[in-house]
């Protein structure tokens, strides 16, 4: 594996570029930059107050909005934008990109973000790609809500394809285990297949839940606010989130999505049956198995994150 040494340290890239220095992107940004694992860190966003942002926190070395300079010289390049962004994005830097350059992603879904990639960046024009998911993330978006703890103890899904080496895997993985995250490695679809389920359906659930709920009449929105501790408390953080991430992943995980919605709607309307024709036996094993559900994941040590337990924390405090 290559590495760049700068006096004792020993660094993964010469110059790294990160496309899109939002939640994700400023959080990789501060792990490459604090732990000294590139020589050069440059970072390229349309959106220039949170280019200024990102300059006032220091977490970079380049600021640009010129793809060009951005990514000259580049020996990583980072796509941390939200996903319908990708294939524009990576049209426009093709022919500036140099030979031997491995391209990864951070998006939250895979086939859709690797096609749009590699339909510009790929063998044919010296581009490496390795897919990537970071599983992290909070309801916040821009680079003053990054954090270098953000990654640490969660994983990181790999999807290796025709365009990726071995060398590159080895290389992207190192940089996300540095971030102190646990990596994984598995094909697109299966990777689209697995988040639909645990990412991306909770996701939707929660949107419509509390867009059903603010629309009911007869309810004053003083009164759901202030009793809001009952649950709909949890769906309302999930569904702070930001709306133009969570639309593109909607819109690039279509059939996946879909095909769960389906099935959720046969199970809601399951439970709906129960409540109806008093089946409280069937009801106490569903929610038997989904307590057990909660332990396992507690007990894989992927419940609240630190930070989300002190927003938890000062949203009771705010609520006493
Ligand atoms: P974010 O905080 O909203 O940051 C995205 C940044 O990219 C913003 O500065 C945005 O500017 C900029 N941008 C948008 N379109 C661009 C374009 N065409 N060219 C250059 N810059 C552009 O988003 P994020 O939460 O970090 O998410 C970024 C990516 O990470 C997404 O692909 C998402 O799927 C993935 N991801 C997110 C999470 C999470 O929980 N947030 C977790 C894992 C993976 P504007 O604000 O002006 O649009």
């Amino acid at each position: 594996m290559r590495k760049f040494i700068k006096g004792e340290i020993t660094m993964l890239f010469n110059k790294a570029l990160i496309l899109g220095i939002g939640l994700i992107g400023s959080s990789l940004a501060r792990n490459l930059k604090e732990k000294k694992l590139v020589k050069t860190l440059a970072v390229y966003d349309k959106n220039q107050e949170n280019l200024k942002k990102a300059k006032d926190l220091d977490i970079a070395d380049i600021y640009t909005d010129n793809i060009k300079e951005g990514v000259s010289e580049a020996d990583v390049i980072i796509f941390a934008t939200p996903v319908c962004a990708f294939g524009k994005l990576a049209k426009d830097m093709s022919s500036y990109v140099k030979e031997g350059v491995i391209i990864t992603d951070v998006g939250s879904v895979k086939q859709y973000s690797l096609r749009e990639i590699e339909k510009y960046l790929n063998k044919n024009n010296g581009s490496i790609v390795v897919g990537g998911h970071p599983v992290a993330g909070t309801e916040k978006s821009g680079p003053e809500n990054g954090f270098t703890s953000l990654f640490k103890g969660r994983w990181c899904i790999l999807t290796p394809d025709e365009n990726s080496t071995e060398e590159a895997i080895k290389r992207i993985t190192e940089m996300w285990e540095s971030c102190n995250m646990k990596v994984d490695i598995m094909t697109a679809t299966h990777h689209d297949k697995v988040m639909a389920a645990v990412s991306h359906l909770p996701q939707l659930i929660a949107y419509s839940i509390v867009g059903t709920v603010a629309d009911l009449e007869g309810y004053e929105h003083k009164e759901i606010i202030k009793y809001s501790a009952g649950g709909f408390r949890d769906f309302t953080r999930i569904a702070g989130s930001d709306p133009t991430m969570w639309r593109d992943i909607f819109l690039t995980n279509k059939q996946t999505v879909l095909e769960l919605i389906q099935r959720f709607i046969e199970d809601l309307v399951a439970l709906e049956r129960n409540i109806r024709w008093d089946e409280g036996d069937k009801m106490f094993d569903l929610f038997k198995r989904t307590q057990k559900i909660r332990k396992d994941v507690i007990e894989a040590k992927q419940d609240q994150p630190e930070h989300e337990k002190r927003i938890m924390e000062e949203l009771q405090k705010q609520q006493v």
